[in-house]
């Protein structure tokens, strides 16, 4: 079996190509160990794009595991840029490919054992937000992206 992160169709992305990528992976990685430990780090994974429209990236990046697996989307090209887009499109993919490949709900609220998925705050923070909190006398129940260890 080809190694997936130097086969010949895929590469591991390179420590510093997509900056705002990186600080998000990092971010979600540190809560993939606090709640999952010896499951990640979860790596960037390259794959040609094989569409041929010009506006098409050349490659596209999905979220794996350290053994190469993936699930779900890829990351969105436009979110490579800014650093909130970046979170939350790393949040989702990294959720995907845990869900899809381990078959683990994650993250999970330790306070309501439901799973939290990355969303904005009032501040346009992304943050992951359970569902569990959302009454009128309890608001919205929010963690910081990384924080959760
Ligand atoms: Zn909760």
């Amino acid at each position: 079996m080809n190694d997936p992160f130097t086969g010949p169709r895929a590469r591991a992305v390179r420590p510093g190509e997509h900056p705002a990528w990186d600080e998000a992976l990092a971010l979600v990685n540190r809560d993939l160990a606090a709640l999952l430990p010896g499951r990640g780090p979860l790596r960037l994974l390259a794959l040609p794009s094989d569409a041929d429209a010009e506006w098409e990236p050349a490659e596209r990046v999905y979220v794996a595991l350290p053994d190469g697996r993936r699930h779900g989307d890829h990351l969105d090209h436009a979110s490579r840029t800014d650093p909130a887009d970046a979170l939350a499109s790393v949040a989702d993919a990294a959720q995907d490919t845990v869900l899809g490949c381990l078959w683990q709900v994650w993250p999970v609220c330790a306070e309501h054992r439901l799973g939290m998925h990355p969303g904005r705050d009032d501040d346009d923070r992304v943050m992951w937000e359970c569902a569990g909190g959302r009454t009128p006398q309890d608001p919205a129940h929010v963690r910081a992206i990384g924080g959760l260890g």
